[in-house]
Protein backbone atom coordinates (compact mmCIF):
# COMPACT_ATOMS: atom_id res chain seq x y z
CA UNK A 1 0.00 0.00 0.00
CA UNK A 2 1.60 3.42 -1.06
CA UNK A 3 1.51 5.91 1.98
CA UNK A 4 -1.18 8.61 2.37
CA UNK A 5 0.33 11.85 1.68
CA UNK A 6 -1.95 14.38 4.20
CA UNK A 7 -2.68 17.92 2.46
CA UNK A 8 -1.41 20.90 4.11
CA UNK A 9 -5.02 21.95 5.79
CA UNK A 10 -5.19 17.64 6.79
CA UNK A 11 -2.30 18.65 8.74
CA UNK A 12 -3.42 21.69 10.00
CA UNK A 13 -6.30 20.08 11.45
CA UNK A 14 -4.08 17.22 12.65
CA UNK A 15 -2.50 19.97 15.04
CA UNK A 16 -5.33 21.87 16.12
CA UNK A 17 -6.81 18.31 17.47
CA UNK A 18 -3.79 17.26 18.67
CA UNK A 19 -3.31 20.65 20.60
CA UNK A 20 -7.11 20.96 21.59
CA UNK A 21 -8.84 18.11 21.62
CA UNK A 22 -11.77 16.63 21.95
CA UNK A 23 -12.69 18.92 19.92
CA UNK A 24 -15.95 19.52 17.42
CA UNK A 25 -15.96 19.89 13.82
CA UNK A 26 -17.88 23.33 13.94
CA UNK A 27 -14.87 24.86 16.28
CA UNK A 28 -11.86 23.04 14.25
CA UNK A 29 -14.13 25.13 11.24
CA UNK A 30 -14.31 27.73 13.21
CA UNK A 31 -10.12 28.02 13.65
CA UNK A 32 -9.07 27.33 10.22
CA UNK A 33 -11.88 30.42 9.07
CA UNK A 34 -13.42 27.31 6.58
CA UNK A 35 -17.23 26.03 6.71
CA UNK A 36 -18.15 22.44 8.61
CA UNK A 37 -19.04 21.18 5.02
CA UNK A 38 -15.71 22.25 3.49
CA UNK A 39 -13.66 20.14 6.45
CA UNK A 40 -16.12 16.90 5.75
CA UNK A 41 -14.22 15.35 3.62
CA UNK A 42 -10.80 15.87 5.82
CA UNK A 43 -11.78 14.93 8.58
CA UNK A 44 -13.40 11.46 6.78
CA UNK A 45 -9.96 11.04 5.67
CA UNK A 46 -8.16 11.31 8.65
CA UNK A 47 -10.76 9.19 11.15
CA UNK A 48 -10.49 6.81 8.28
CA UNK A 49 -6.88 6.48 8.20
CA UNK A 50 -6.65 6.04 11.92
CA UNK A 51 -5.18 9.46 12.81
CA UNK A 52 -8.47 10.92 14.54
CA UNK A 53 -11.08 9.07 16.35
CA UNK A 54 -14.53 10.41 16.58
CA UNK A 55 -16.87 10.54 19.48
CA UNK A 56 -20.73 11.76 19.46
CA UNK A 57 -21.18 14.74 20.84
CA UNK A 58 -17.60 14.91 22.45
CA UNK A 59 -16.45 15.42 19.16
CA UNK A 60 -12.72 14.98 17.28
CA UNK A 61 -9.22 14.00 19.51
CA UNK A 62 -5.99 12.47 18.66
CA UNK A 63 -5.72 8.61 18.70
CA UNK A 64 -2.08 8.37 18.16
CA UNK A 65 -2.93 5.05 16.68
CA UNK A 66 -0.22 2.92 15.80
CA UNK A 67 -1.02 3.47 11.74
CA UNK A 68 0.60 1.27 9.59
CA UNK A 69 1.13 4.48 7.61
CA UNK A 70 3.20 5.94 10.61
CA UNK A 71 5.35 3.10 10.83
CA UNK A 72 6.39 2.85 7.17
CA UNK A 73 7.21 6.59 7.25
CA UNK A 74 9.37 6.21 10.10
CA UNK A 75 10.65 3.10 8.88
CA UNK A 76 11.57 5.19 5.64
CA UNK A 77 13.02 8.10 7.59
CA UNK A 78 15.95 6.27 9.53
CA UNK A 79 18.92 6.95 8.11
CA UNK A 80 22.51 5.80 8.99
CA UNK A 81 23.45 8.84 10.49
CA UNK A 82 21.39 8.19 13.38
CA UNK A 83 22.34 4.85 13.88
CA UNK A 84 26.09 4.11 12.90
CA UNK A 85 28.95 4.09 15.20
CA UNK A 86 32.41 4.87 15.46
CA UNK A 87 34.88 3.20 13.28
CA UNK A 88 37.58 1.09 13.95
CA UNK A 89 40.27 1.20 12.00
CA UNK A 90 44.15 -0.03 11.11
CA UNK A 91 46.94 0.55 8.67
CA UNK A 92 47.52 -1.24 6.11
CA UNK A 93 51.14 -2.77 7.74
CA UNK A 94 49.64 -3.23 11.22
CA UNK A 95 50.47 -7.16 11.94
CA UNK A 96 47.85 -9.85 12.28
CA UNK A 97 48.40 -10.67 15.41
CA UNK A 98 48.40 -7.25 16.46
CA UNK A 99 45.26 -6.63 14.64
CA UNK A 100 43.66 -9.71 16.66
CA UNK A 101 44.65 -7.73 19.65
CA UNK A 102 42.80 -4.94 18.78
CA UNK A 103 39.71 -6.40 17.94
CA UNK A 104 39.56 -7.89 21.06
CA UNK A 105 40.72 -4.84 23.22
CA UNK A 106 37.84 -2.64 20.82
CA UNK A 107 35.04 -4.79 21.29
CA UNK A 108 34.27 -4.91 17.50
CA UNK A 109 33.32 -7.96 15.17
CA UNK A 110 35.28 -5.70 11.73
CA UNK A 111 37.99 -3.68 11.31
CA UNK A 112 38.75 -1.31 8.63
CA UNK A 113 42.29 -1.08 6.84
CA UNK A 114 43.19 2.70 5.60
CA UNK A 115 46.01 2.99 3.29
CA UNK A 116 49.08 5.95 4.04
CA UNK A 117 46.43 8.68 2.57
CA UNK A 118 44.23 7.39 5.31
CA UNK A 119 41.67 6.12 2.68
CA UNK A 120 39.52 3.04 3.02
CA UNK A 121 41.74 0.26 1.42
CA UNK A 122 40.36 -2.89 3.65
CA UNK A 123 37.95 -4.78 5.67
CA UNK A 124 39.06 -7.53 7.87
CA UNK A 125 36.23 -9.98 9.63
CA UNK A 126 36.69 -12.66 12.48
CA UNK A 127 36.48 -15.31 9.70
CA UNK A 128 39.37 -13.36 7.85
CA UNK A 129 41.63 -14.21 11.51
CA UNK A 130 39.92 -17.54 11.72
CA UNK A 131 41.34 -18.45 8.30
CA UNK A 132 44.57 -17.18 8.37
CA UNK A 133 45.14 -18.17 12.63
CA UNK A 134 45.00 -22.14 11.33
CA UNK A 135 47.11 -21.64 9.04
CA UNK A 136 50.97 -22.75 10.22
CA UNK A 137 52.09 -19.45 9.87
CA UNK A 138 53.80 -16.55 11.91
CA UNK A 139 50.38 -13.98 12.84
CA UNK A 140 53.30 -11.63 13.48
CA UNK A 141 54.73 -11.45 10.56
CA UNK A 142 52.01 -11.05 8.31
CA UNK A 143 50.35 -7.81 7.37
CA UNK A 144 46.98 -7.29 7.39
CA UNK A 145 47.20 -6.27 3.48
CA UNK A 146 47.78 -9.75 2.72
CA UNK A 147 44.24 -11.16 3.87
CA UNK A 148 41.58 -8.27 3.91
CA UNK A 149 38.99 -8.05 1.52
CA UNK A 150 40.48 -5.48 -0.60
CA UNK A 151 38.63 -2.49 -2.67
CA UNK A 152 36.75 -2.41 -5.13
CA UNK A 153 35.48 -5.67 -3.32
CA UNK A 154 34.19 -3.28 -0.26
CA UNK A 155 30.41 -2.83 0.16
CA UNK A 156 29.62 0.58 1.63
CA UNK A 157 27.50 3.39 2.33
CA UNK A 158 26.88 6.99 3.04
CA UNK A 159 25.56 8.36 6.20
CA UNK A 160 22.18 9.90 4.09
CA UNK A 161 21.62 6.48 2.82
CA UNK A 162 18.34 4.97 4.33
CA UNK A 163 19.07 1.87 7.11
CA UNK A 164 16.46 -0.42 4.78
CA UNK A 165 19.38 -0.04 2.35
CA UNK A 166 22.31 -1.08 4.69
CA UNK A 167 19.71 -3.79 5.57
CA UNK A 168 19.82 -4.95 2.14
CA UNK A 169 22.88 -4.69 1.91
CA UNK A 170 24.27 -6.57 4.55
CA UNK A 171 21.77 -9.82 3.62
CA UNK A 172 22.40 -9.88 0.15
CA UNK A 173 26.28 -9.89 0.38
CA UNK A 174 26.02 -11.47 4.02
CA UNK A 175 28.28 -9.50 5.74
CA UNK A 176 27.95 -7.97 9.09
CA UNK A 177 29.13 -4.30 8.92
CA UNK A 178 29.91 -1.89 5.91
CA UNK A 179 31.90 0.67 6.55
CA UNK A 180 30.49 4.71 6.27
CA UNK A 181 32.05 6.35 3.75
CA UNK A 182 32.57 10.30 2.39
CA UNK A 183 33.68 10.50 -0.90
CA UNK A 184 36.93 12.34 -1.63
CA UNK A 185 38.58 12.91 -4.88
CA UNK A 186 41.41 10.30 -4.09
CA UNK A 187 39.03 7.59 -2.50
CA UNK A 188 37.18 6.85 0.21
CA UNK A 189 37.52 8.68 4.15
CA UNK A 190 35.43 6.24 6.45
CA UNK A 191 33.31 8.11 8.65
CA UNK A 192 31.62 5.67 10.36
CA UNK A 193 30.77 1.84 10.99
CA UNK A 194 27.06 0.28 10.58
CA UNK A 195 26.26 -3.57 11.67
CA UNK A 196 23.40 -5.69 12.23
CA UNK A 197 23.56 -4.53 16.15
CA UNK A 198 23.05 -0.72 15.12
CA UNK A 199 20.07 -2.38 12.47
CA UNK A 200 18.66 -4.24 15.68
CA UNK A 201 19.18 -0.71 17.64
CA UNK A 202 17.45 0.93 14.85
CA UNK A 203 14.14 -1.98 15.05
CA UNK A 204 13.96 -1.62 18.44
CA UNK A 205 13.98 2.71 18.77
CA UNK A 206 10.86 1.80 15.91
CA UNK A 207 9.13 -0.65 18.66
CA UNK A 208 9.75 2.17 21.48
CA UNK A 209 8.30 4.72 19.31
CA UNK A 210 5.27 3.40 18.26
CA UNK A 211 4.81 1.57 21.90
CA UNK A 212 4.86 -1.92 20.45
P1 LIG B 1 32.46 -12.83 10.03
O1 LIG B 1 33.82 -13.14 9.51
O2 LIG B 1 32.49 -12.49 11.49
O3 LIG B 1 31.41 -13.84 9.63
P2 LIG B 1 31.48 -11.07 7.91
O4 LIG B 1 30.36 -11.99 7.55
O5 LIG B 1 31.20 -9.61 7.98
O6 LIG B 1 32.06 -11.42 9.33
O7 LIG B 1 32.67 -11.28 6.89
C1 LIG B 1 32.75 -12.33 5.94
C2 LIG B 1 33.72 -11.97 4.81
O8 LIG B 1 33.26 -10.80 4.13
C3 LIG B 1 35.14 -11.64 5.29
O9 LIG B 1 36.07 -12.18 4.39
C4 LIG B 1 35.20 -10.12 5.27
O10 LIG B 1 36.49 -9.63 4.98
C5 LIG B 1 34.22 -9.78 4.17
N1 LIG B 1 33.53 -8.49 4.45
C6 LIG B 1 33.05 -8.06 5.63
N2 LIG B 1 32.48 -6.83 5.51
C7 LIG B 1 32.60 -6.49 4.21
C8 LIG B 1 32.22 -5.35 3.43
N3 LIG B 1 31.58 -4.31 3.98
N4 LIG B 1 32.49 -5.34 2.11
C9 LIG B 1 33.13 -6.40 1.54
N5 LIG B 1 33.53 -7.49 2.21
C10 LIG B 1 33.27 -7.55 3.52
Amino acid sequence: MSPIELNKRQNEILDIVKGNGPITGEQIAERLHLTRSTLRPDLAILTMAGFLDARPRVGYFYSGKKTSQAISDNIAQMLVKDFQSIPVVVEESMTVYDAICHMFLEDVGSLFVVDKNSLLSGVLSRKDFLRTSIGNQDLNKIPVHMIMTRMPNITYCMKEDTIIDVAKKLISRQIDSLPVIKERKDGLEVVGRITKTNITRAFLSLADDHDL
